[in-house]
């Protein structure tokens, strides 16, 4: 259950700032943890021009996806598990690693740039271990797995294309000796 909680100024300019990542509503409604934030959400894509996105949230390591992308979702994860290393909140972390990404990227071309609504999923998989950040023994790269996503002999490595070992996720070890 999402509180009707009353928004505040900060409320106010963070989802701006979320309107302009063309976050989902429903993710907006989640990291501002109110249910009003949906209608202001609502007019600040109106007054964009844009259509609020929606569908189902997408992973960061599906193998469709370009690799440019999938380095890109990989590298922002070790910066936010970093982050959650030196004490920062999770969501904190979540959306200063992505306020970084988009500074840094204001310019590139919409279809070279990551998605903020899979960057939210991505950060809420890492924290249930849906998702892990895994080291190739080669290079020592770092590339998000996804254990819903069928791993392959012949998957590669992002950063150096090496083979890379069937990765065992430390949730269904959990699982099995629990
Ligand atoms: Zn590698």
């Amino acid at each position: 259950m999402i509180e009707k909680r009353i928004l505040n100024a900060r409320d106010y300019l963070l989802i701006e700032e979320l309107v302009e990542w063309e976050t989902k509503v429903k993710d907006i409604i989640w990291i501002i943890i109110s249910s009003k934030a949906e209608l202001y959400a609502k007019q600040c894509y109106k007054k964009n021009g844009v259509r609020p996105p929606n569908g189902v949230p997408g992973s960061a390591s599906t193998k469709s996806l370009r690799l440019d992308l999938r380095m890109q979702y990989s590298a922002l994860a070790v910066e936010y598990l970093n982050a959650i290393d030196n004490g920062i909140h999770r969501n904190e972390a979540m959306l200063t690693v992505f306020r970084m990404y988009w500074k840094l990227n204001f310019n590139i071309p919409k279809k070279t740039k990551i998605k903020a609504s899979v960057w939210i999923s991505t950060t809420r998989n890492i924290n249930c271990g849906i998702e892990e950040l895994v080291t190739c023994y080669r290079c020592s790269g770092k590339y998000l797995l996804d254990s819903n996503v069928i791993q392959l002999n012949s998957d590669r490595c992002i950063w150096c294309n090496h083979l890379i070992p069937k990765h065992i996720f430390k949730n269904s070890i959990k699982t099995k000796f629990a």
